[in-house]
C-alpha cells in the first residue's frame, strides 16, 4: 500500500479529488505536527466541527492514513486527500499543477487497499455472518426524524454516488406519482 505522496491522486475520487483542492483552497485544513514519520491534521467539516486526519510515513512514503470521518466509499476520503495535498503545498506545490489526468471519474482506475479497505472487509463478513440484522427491518423501524438523519449526515460523508443515483430515481419516481408515502 506504501505510495509516494504526490501519487495520492491514483487513489482518490475525482470528486473527492475536487473536494480536497476545495478544502486547501479555502484553508480548512490544519496542519497539527508533521515530520518525516508522521502528519496530524485536523479538516473543518460542512458542520462546523472538525475530522481529524493521521498520516504516516517511512521511506518518504506514504504507509498508512486514517480520518475519523464515516466515508466508506472507494479510496481516500475527502479530508485525508487534503491534508495529504495540504503537505505538499506547505513543501511549495502548487494547486495547479494538478493535471486533469489525475481525476479519476471511473472508480475501477482508483488503487486502494490499505487498512481502512480491510476494516470494512472484515465488516461486510460480520454483516453477512449475523442472521439477526435485517437492514430494511431495521431501517424501518426507526422513527423518521432518524432515518433522515442518518440519510443526511450519510450523503454529506459518504459522497456515494449509488446514493445519489437512487436518490435521483426515487426524485423522478415521485414526479410521476407524487402521493407515495415514505415507508409504508
Ligand atoms: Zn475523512
Amino acid at each position: 500500500m506504501p505510495f509516494k505522496l504526490r501519487n495520492f491522486t491514483a487513489r482518490t475520487r475525482a470528486l473527492v479529488l475536487q473536494r480536497a483542492i476545495d478544502l486547501v483552497d479555502h484553508q480548512s485544513v490544519l496542519l497539527l505536527d508533521h515530520d518525516d514519520e508522521h502528519a496530524q491534521s485536523h479538516v473543518q467539516n460542512n458542520r462546523g466541527g472538525i475530522y481529524h486526519v493521521e498520516i504516516r510515513f517511512r521511506d518518504e512514503e506514504v504507509v498508512f492514513t486514517h480520518c475519523d470521518c464515516p466515508y466508506r466509499g472507494v479510496g481516500l476520503c475527502k479530508h485525508t486527500a487534503a491534508s495529504l495535498l495540504q503537505l505538499l503545498v506547505v513543501q511549495g506545490f502548487d494547486l495547479k499543477s494538478i493535471k486533469s489526468s489525475e481525476y479519476h471519474f471511473n472508480d475501477a482506475d482508483i488503487d486502494e487497499e490499505n487498512e481502512e479497505d480491510l476494516v470494512l472487509k472484515e465488516l461486510i463478513t460480520e454483516i453477512n455472518n449475523d442472521k439477526y440484522f435485517d437492514l430494511f427491518q431495521f431501517l424501518a423501524s426507526q422513527d423518521r426524524e432518524q432515518l433522515l438523519g442518518f440519510i443526511g449526515h450519510y450523503l454529506e460523508e459518504s459522497e456515494d454516488i449509488r446514493l445519489v443515483v437512487m436518490a435521483y430515481l426515487w426524485y423522478k419516481g415521485e414526479r410521476q406519482t407524487p402521493t407515495k408515502d415514505f415507508l409504508s
